[in-house]
């Protein structure tokens, strides 16, 4: 099963994990060897050189912590991978090796640092890109003919729009378009992008991997070999390579993906039922509800619906803002995929997309106490609601 690099050095620290699923998968891959007095976790590598002759050499090259993680990641995207300094980092090491004037059919609401790379790659004439709303699959596959490339993030960051994976990927197959996936939002638990035909997931495995907002990483994972290669030399020569202690940190997060999951995902479920029945809230995007547009599409290929929610204020921006300062177990904060919840809104950053309304809060669902969570953010809400 696992092919890079690192299996070929360590085939001793790779187990048979295909009889397992994934929830133990996260516990038990990567493990280095049993014996007497063996560490139960990998070692942390903190060597920029190694004695020659070999096959690493030079720190830049290869790393045994980044293999353990790969390996791990390997087994729950059933694809080679590689480790990135950061999921921008993974995300523009991708871009960077589409032949120039590729065109790429992308979300038009997406991560706002994906945005703003698709936009300075159309300024510089590197990529054309084709913006599509990902839930209207009709749009999508109109998008697609001609296409060099399909860009896919679903759910999209922070509308959590759904897209319809399984047709929309089996057409680029069809025709000959190369798929990507951002896979941050859903985590390989809930979908697993490569099984359904996609050439490459790409993670930010600062949020829900690493799980404990201590470490900025990315990742691409990809079961074509050729393209495993040009992005490995990506790494090696533009230098995008993360730290082995930071790769140690997101593996040992890693172990509680399962439960942490779970768990922030069954608040969320929860929150947003509350949310949608709360006089400051407008409207809430979250897949999991069933009144939600993208339910049913959720609903039939994912296996979760995660746990991040994204709500409409009533009160406006200047009423979001208010709320998001009010509360004070969840974090008044940018990112997601943390044990702690955090809340923002999307528009006090510049870079947010047109397509997000500006009164819109997105709402990362950690793994605290659900009645402590609901205690909190209702007092917020009401807060905001007086003037
Ligand atoms: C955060 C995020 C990224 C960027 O990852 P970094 O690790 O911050 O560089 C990419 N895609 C999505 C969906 C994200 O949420």
């Amino acid at each position: 099963m696992p092919s890079n690099e690192f299996t070929e050095a360590h085939p001793e620290l790779i187990k048979n994990l295909d009889s397992l699923t994934l929830q133990s998968r996260v516990v038990a891959a990567a493990r280095p060897p049993r014996g007497e007095d063996a560490g139960i976790n990998p070692a942390i590598e903190l060597n920029s050189t190694f004695l020659a002759p070999g096959a690493t050499g030079y720190g830049r090259f290869g790393n045994k912590t980044w293999s353990a993680l790969e390996s791990a990641i390997e087994a729950l995207e059933c694809g080679p991978t590689l480790v990135f300094s950061s999921g921008i980092a993974a995300i523009s090491s991708f871009f960077s090796i589409l032949p120039r004037g590729a065109v790429v059919t992308a979300s038009r609401n997406g991560y706002s640092g994906t945005m703003v790379l698709l936009r300075q790659a159309e300024a510089s004439g590197a990529l054309e890109v084709r913006y599509v709303d990902v839930s209207d699959t009709d749009q999508v596959l109109a998008a697609l003919n001609g296409s060099t490339m399909l860009w896919l993030e679903s759910p999209t960051n922070p509308a959590l729009e759904v897209a319809d994976m399984p047709t929309i990927i089996a057409a680029a197959k069809s025709l000959n378009v190369g798929v990507a996936v951002d896979n941050t939002f859903a985590t390989p638990l809930v979908q697993q992008p490569l099984e359904m035909g996609a050439d490459v997931v790409i993670h930010s495995l600062t949020k829900y991997i690493s799980g404990h907002s201590d470490v900025i990483l990315g990742s691409i994972s990809t079961k074509d070999s050729a393209l495993y290669q040009r992005l490995a030399e990506v790494r090696k020569f533009h230098g995008v390579i993360p730290g082995p202690f930071e790769t140690w940190l997101a593996l040992r997060g890693l172990r509680t993906l399962g439960v942490r999951m779970e768990r922030s995902q069954k608040s969320a479920m929860e929150l947003a039922t509350r949310l949608s029945l709360h006089p400051a809230v407008d409207r809430v995007r979250y897949p999991g509800l069933p009144t939600d547009p993208h339910h049913e599409m959720a609903k039939s290929f994912m296996r979760g619906y995660g746990a991040v929610i994204s709500f409409d204020h009533r009160g406006g921006p200047e009423a979001a803002d208010k709320a998001c300062a009010a509360s004070q177990l969840v974090a008044h904060a940018t990112s997601l995929g943390g044990v702690e919840s955090l809340w923002e809104r999307r528009h006090r950053w510049s870079t947010e997309s047109p397509t997000i309304p500006t009164n819109l809060i997105r709402l990362s669902v950690g793994i605290e106490d659900l009645e402590d969570l609901w205690r909190d953010i209702n007092n917020a809400l009401n807060l905001s609601l007086e003037i």
